[in-house]
């Protein structure tokens, strides 16, 4: 990554404007340029977190410096109010300006990201609160006491009556009924309370030498506000998380406040049980999942420093962190840190930027590193830990591929008999095992027997999926569905048509026929309403008396199954076709990341691949393990072809409702490459988009390639600054893109 190319710590001396006086606000409205206001009543702080009018509007802003005063003065109109926020930090208004100007994206688009709370506008509310009294109750219970002693273990402090009865671990009566008797306050208080404080003195588990060693070198620095970036590379199972806690401790100890962010944040329940246990207090948390009121609070309390700890997703990168001292980024090789819509950002990357701004530390965490990260390393930018067993008894599950070319299988079938076997040995001796398929739905492919058609979406070019239990087909571009036919939509034949290859719906079919028996779930993101089902059937898994597991890349993430011992692979060569330049190391990390659901526990785990090609280079280096002979072979290519991470790429799609109006505009970039060329980039396209229809939009994708170290960004912003904007033409920059759809 090229993003630190100045070293510049944030300044805090935060300017004050008197009433009256021209401030410039940066609104989140697409304008681009800052407008100028009058301070309010009571003047206003550089930074504050603004209301202003704009025409009949009243629009969210942060003050961003002195106005510029370039105006007609006599029509310049008063900041509304001040909103009730810690001004925004001169170190966070930097990261905003920086990180837009790396992913070319507008800075009020960048402010709308840190400015993702809802009501923030809103006139502070008041909720009821409780903390200790002065009675003592007249009959002490069991519960009772527990309540007083929560109350007493915090101080002064006060809670919701949620809060304070899962504390205590009681019914919200019980702490009614102490109300009645005086032994516990009731009052009004504003909505927005602080979080409980973490406990750091609590310690964790006592750590073997290897993991103290990788703590250790991840606990140092936080006092000082020393930049860093570390690799903490190491096996699923390693104690990677108990490792980077104990980073998570020293950060806060030393009163600064933490971020763990998580792929799959809305299913990371195991996780905050995990939290709690270590700080005794749960932390705060950032996701599509939290609800309207507890995402404001959030974002105030993290503004105000009463927040110490937040897990969240990709976008918690972007709260307004009073002294944000540690990040860490678990799985940070996954492919969902890329925000594939809107802003194209790589949170795992402007972790890093944010980080050496704020004098930071960044953990990047994984079994399987990008490539990027191991280059990164290789190249001494970032430390790297390693660890390399996994805890106590359990082993790395042993891998065998198994040669599809050499089983008997009868057509629509796709377990072989040589992993039904397994499976039936795993059953017999009552342990788990996971058939793992990375495609939702029955069939990925609905063929007329009659006429040859593939039933296709309307909207995109893309098949339709046929989702069995839903009874429709669905396009998983688009999201688009449609009850499933009888008859062809194109030649009107009815009962002709035919679910064509396996997704995990059918699976758990053959599933049933071959272990008549057993009981089986199916995990896929699509078969639950909500997160909440979604984590109890997890839950269910870990603990219950399920004998086979089907699913998706969901459960490759992070879960712990104690009783799972066998990972089959309906399909390893899926992710090897096509022509995307991440095909291998995506493979690589996903098999090995599968892989290590197996043995967790005592019992050894075992992963079986199904494959047409054992011979592949990839498969060979799955079966092996030899992840640094792996990389060091897949950078020796990309070092070749002058690929990331060597060198820089670059996309453009174009999009459009015509067709042609797309193609024209990609073809006036290409035609008009000066700015490129003169950084001595290459232009490759317009071409259609491996998927060039989406949602009725049709789209058309350049690329852009260039050595390290070139001024990519100014070049790009020139060069696509020549296309004129039209109704329908929509231009998208992709910096470092990672899918190439
Ligand atoms: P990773 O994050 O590398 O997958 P975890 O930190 O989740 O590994 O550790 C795997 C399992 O081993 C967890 O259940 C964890 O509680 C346990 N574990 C790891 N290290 C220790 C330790 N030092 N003492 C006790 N349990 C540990
Ligand atoms: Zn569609």
């Amino acid at each position: 990554m090229d993003l630190l190319s100045h070293d510049d710590q944030g300044r805090d001396d935060q300017g004050h404007y008197a009433q009256g006086e021209l401030v410039s606000v940066l609104t989140t409205q697409p304008i681009d340029r800052l407008l100028d206001y009058r301070a309010p009543e009571g003047g206003c702080a550089e930074g504050a977190v603004v209301s202003v009018p704009l025409g009949p509007r009243q629009v969210l802003g942060v003050v961003w410096g002195p106005g510029e005063g370039n105006y007609d003065l006599s029509r310049i109109r008063p900041v509304t109010r001040v909103l009730d926020a810690a001004p925004m930090r001169p170190e966070m208004r930097e990261f905003l300006i920086r990180a837009g100007e790396y992913t070319l994206t507008p800075l009020s688009a960048m402010l709308r990201l840190a400015t993702r709370a809802p009501g923030l506008s809103d006139p502070p509310s008041m909720q009821k609160v409780y903390r200790l009294g002065e009675q003592e109750p007249e009959r002490m219970t069991d519960a009772r006491r527990r309540v007083l002693a929560v109350l007493e273990e915090y101080g002064g402090l006060s809670f919701t009556l949620k809060e304070l009865s899962e504390m205590a671990g009681v019914t919200s009566s019980v702490v009614k009924g102490l109300v009645q008797h005086g032994a516990v306050r009731e009052e009004q208080s504003p909505r927005d309370t602080p979080y409980p404080r973490m406990d750091t003195d609590r310690g964790g588990k006592p750590l073997t030498d290897s993991q103290a060693e990788a703590a250790a070198r991840l606990s140092s620095g936080y006092a000082e506000r020393r930049y860093a970036t570390t690799l903490l590379r190491g096996v699923t199972g390693s104690g990677k998380t108990e490792v980077y806690l104990e980073a998570v401790a020293a950060c806060l100890s030393a009163g600064r406040q933490a971020l763990v962010l998580l792929p799959e944040i809305a299913l990371s329940e195991q996780f905050l049980v995990r939290v709690e246990q270590r700080f005794g207090a749960k932390p705060v948390e950032w996701h599509s999942g939290v609800t309207m009121t507890e995402r404001r609070r959030a974002w105030k309390m993290v503004g105000r420093g009463e927040a110490q700890l937040v897990i969240g997703a990709r976008s918690a990168l972007f709260l307004p962190f009073s002294d944000l001292g540690l990040i860490v980024v678990d799985e940070e090789h996954d492919t969902s840190y890329k925000q594939e819509d809107g802003a194209l950002y790589n949170a795992r990357d402007m972790s890093v930027l944010r980080a050496s701004i704020a004098g930071a530390r960044v953990v990047l965490a994984s079994a399987t590193p990008s490539l990027e990260s191991w280059a990164n390393a290789d190249a001494g930018k970032y430390d790297r830990v390693d660890l390399d067993a996994r805890f106590g008894a359990a082993v790395l599950p042993a891998m065998h591929s198994i040669d599809m070319r050499g089983e008997r299988m009868e057509p629509g079938r796709w377990i072989s008999p040589s992993l039904a076997a397994a499976v039936q040995g795993r059953i017999a001796r009552g342990e788990q095992s996971l058939l793992f398929l990375n495609r939702r739905g029955y069939a990925p492919i609905t063929l007329c027997r009659a006429c040859g058609e593939q039933i296709g979406c309307e909207h995109c070019d893309a098949r339709m999926v046929e989702h069995r239990f839903l009874k429709r087909l669905v396009c998983h571009q688009c999201g688009e569905s449609k009850p499933m036919p009888e008859a062809c939509p194109s030649c009107q034949v009815e009962g002709k048509l035919a679910p064509i290859g396996p997704g995990v719906e059918r699976m758990a079919e053959e599933v049933a026929g071959a272990f008549p028996d057993a009981k089986t779930a199916v995990l896929s993101s699509d078969l639950f309403g909500s997160a909440r089902a979604l984590k109890q059937a997890i839950a269910d898994i870990a603990t219950g008396d399920i004998d086979i597991v089907i699913g998706t890349q969901l459960v490759a993430k992070g879960h712990n199954f104690p009783r799972l011992t066998l990972v089959g692979v309906i399909d390893s060569d899926l992710g090897l076709q096509g022509s995307d330049l991440r095909a291998a190391e995506r493979t690589f990390q996903l098999m090995r990341q599968v892989a290590g659901r197996a043995g967790r526990a005592e019992t050894p785990g075992e992963a079986l691949l199904q494959t047409h090609q054992p011979e592949h280079p990839v498969i060979r280096a799955i079966l092996t393990g030899d992840e640094e002979a792996f990389w060091a072979a897949e950078a020796d290519a990309r070092r070749a072809a002058g690929m990331p991470p060597y060198g820089r790429l670059a996309a453009v799609i174009l999009s459009a409702t015509d067709p042609q109006s797309a193609f024209r505009a990609g073809q006036d970039l290409a035609r008009n490459a000066g700015p490129l060329h003169s950084v001595g980039a290459q232009v490759f396209g317009p071409a259609a988009a491996p998927i060039a229809r989406v949602r009725g939009r049709h789209r058309v994708r350049m690329l852009v390639k260039a050595e390290r170290g070139v001024a990519l960004q100014t070049a790009m912003a020139k060069w696509v600054g020549q296309l004129r904007p039209d109704r329908d033409l929509r231009v998208a920059v992709d910096i470092d893109p990672q899918s190439f759809y």
